[in-house]
């Protein structure tokens, strides 16, 4: 028996061809709709812990603290400080007579053992709720060791997974100096790049294929060090426009450097976003340079990936991501694998990534915000997709149903951005949709 759609999920499910209204989203989870999300803490968490040089001290119950490296494993190439995590562990007397003394008890434990530049203190629901003044006390650190010391006020009543990631956004900006117009550089920051699996050495090295210097990284395989010199840049490359485009705009507003989003997922979005930063920035020679590359790497891919088409065609894709503008990037990519996309949906897609979604797809694709995972189990089987592309949460309900899965998300091992990622995912896609083990499993 399939689940019932709860009536206040209603409005945030669509059918394409049924557009009249837009889709609700950019919203609260309905309470007792179990949502995929994770809590603002998490968000804030995700985007920040990349850093490489960076401590991150969690502020509150041990259990917040279980959000580590392993939950988002971007890579370095220098420090692994980051892949530490700290807590303070509050308990209950720690409850009723306040945290503030272990939570400095703990930046003193970290700045003697290992003296970071930069630690970033988390205060989650519990410290929300008690009141401890985590602001006051990194102030303090800050004028003690003269390291930075920025809290992060994220406790989970505060918001969805959205907030978190606008939160680490306004830690980054405190963290960032102000822009010193002597010193302009015509290269880019990459936002919204994470570094896993090394995809934003992939990127830059397209930037650098096409003459580009590549500034700051935020937050894959950043430093402290190198963060600072990111109000210098020319332009803002937005990759993951969820956690990011809020950043983007505040570094417009207060650096004046412009930004464009650019997906690099599939061959056509990942070709569009290199000639885009030529046009934005570059010479007449960066432009010749990004389409001569363009066109060989998409050719390349193309020719390399063709094999497995006759074996996907006509196969079915469900995709339940993070953000919409990732989610506009794996329709177009199925789309050149020669599959339909029956069913997408994100955690916290915007309005016009919505519509651009709803233009794109078939008008009896569904289209979900923020769904649960009856919801998915739902339209999984009505629509009868072959693969679900998502992440950890959404693993077992497609192996549940037999159906073949693809992570897309923080966990994920092999890279899957640029032209090295098409080829990787279709690969991947391919092993797992004529897997013979779906014979036995659905049998
Ligand atoms: S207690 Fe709050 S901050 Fe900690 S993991 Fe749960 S929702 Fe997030």
């Amino acid at each position: 028996m399939y689940a019932r759609i709860l009536e206040e999920r209603k409005n945030s499910i669509r059918y394409a061809e049924k557009n009249s209204a837009p889709i609700h989203c950019e919203a609260a989870s309905i309470s007792g709709a179990v949502s995929q999300r994770a809590c603002v803490y998490c968000g804030a968490r995700v985007v920040l812990n990349p850093i490489t040089d960076a401590f991150h001290i969690v502020h509150g119950p041990i259990g917040c603290a279980s959000y580590t490296w392993d939950i988002r494993g971007s890579l370095s190439s220098g420090p692994e400080l980051y892949r530490n995590s700290f807590s303070t562990d509050l308990q209950e007397k720690d409850v009723v007579f306040g945290g503030v003394r272990k939570l400095e008890a703990a930046i003193d434990e970290v700045m003697r053992t290992y003296a970071p530049r930069l630690i970033f203190v988390y205060a989650t629901c519990i410290v929300g709720v008690i009141g401890d003044d985590v602001e006051a006390v990194c102030r303090e650190a800050e004028r003690k060791y003269g390291a930075r010391v920025i809290a992060v006020k994220a406790p989970g009543f505060s918001g969805n997974k959205s907030t978190g990631y606008r939160m680490a956004c306004d830690a980054l900006m405190r963290l960032l100096p102000p822009r010193d117009d002597h010193i302009r550089k015509n290269g880019v920051n990459i936002l919204g790049d994470y570094n896993l699996a090394g995809e934003t050495w992939i990127i830059k090295t397209y930037m650098r294929e096409i003459g580009v210097p590549v500034i700051s990284t935020f937050t894959g395989d950043a430093s402290y060090e190198r963060l600072l010199a990111a109000p210098s840049a020319g332009l803002n490359v937005v990759q993951c426009a969820g956690s990011m485009l809020y950043l983007a705009q505040r570094m417009e507003q207060e650096f004046g450097i412009p930004w464009v989003k650019a997906s690099f997922f599939g061959i056509e979005d990942t070709s569009t976003a290199i000639r885009q930063v030529a046009d934005l920035i570059g010479s007449e020679e960066t432009r010749r340079k990004a389409r001569v590359f363009t066109e060989r790497e998409s050719e390349r891919a193309a020719r390399l990936t063709a094999p497995y088409h006759s074996r996907l065609r006509g196969k079915k894709a469900a995709i339940f991501v993070g953000g919409g503008f990732k989610a506009i990037s794996l329709v177009r990519q199925f789309r050149e694998m020669g599959m339909e996309t029956v069913m997408v949906g994100t955690q916290t897609g915007k309005a016009d990534e919505y519509e651009v979604l709803e233009n794109l797809v078939s008008p009896d694709t569904v289209i979900l915000d923020d769904a649960n995972p009856s919801e998915l189990e739902k339209f999984l089987r009505e629509k009868g997709a072959d693969i679900l592309v998502g992440g950890v949460k959404e693993r077992p309900l497609a192996y549940k149903l037999g159906i073949a899965f693809c992570d897309h998300n923080h966990e994920r091992k092999h890279a899957l951005a640029g032209y090295v990622g098409v080829e990787n995912f279709t690969r991947e896609v391919n092993l797992s949709i004529n897997s013979p083990v779906w014979r036995y499993a659905r049998g």
